[in-house]
């Protein structure tokens, strides 16, 4: 008999992660001025390469080049701040669709 494992909560978010958008930095455009570590240091640092990363909830510097983590909900305000005023305009805050929500080259 096939049985549904149905839980009486359904994978709740985690707490203060958003589930919608999330952000990456393209290290080739960075200028490494620090504005976006300064602004959401929980979401971006540098690394020894003097670039901007992001990292993820655990604190982890992600290096892989294009990776994304989730943007916590109570830094989304200021992620978009750090991509809309990136001087490299390389922060990418997207939507799950993978649409830019803010950052980015200007268009
Ligand atoms: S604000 Fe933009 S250019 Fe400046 S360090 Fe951060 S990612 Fe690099």
């Amino acid at each position: 008999m096939l049985t549904e494992d149905r839980s009486p909560v359904a994978t709740p978010a985690k707490p203060g992660v958003s589930a919608d958008l999330r952000v990456r930095v393209d290290q080739d455009a960075c200028t490494g001025d620090g504005l976006c570590a300064q602004l959401a240091p929980a979401v971006f640092e540098f690394d020894v390469d003097g670039l901007a990363y992001v990292k993820d909830s655990a604190g982890e510097l992600q290096t892989q080049p294009g990776a994304y983590v989730p943007v916590p909900l109570p830094l989304v305000d200021a992620v978009v701040d750090a991509a809309d005023e990136c001087p490299g305009t390389c922060i990418y805050v997207e939507r799950p669709d993978g649409t830019l929500e803010a950052g980015g080259p200007v268009g």
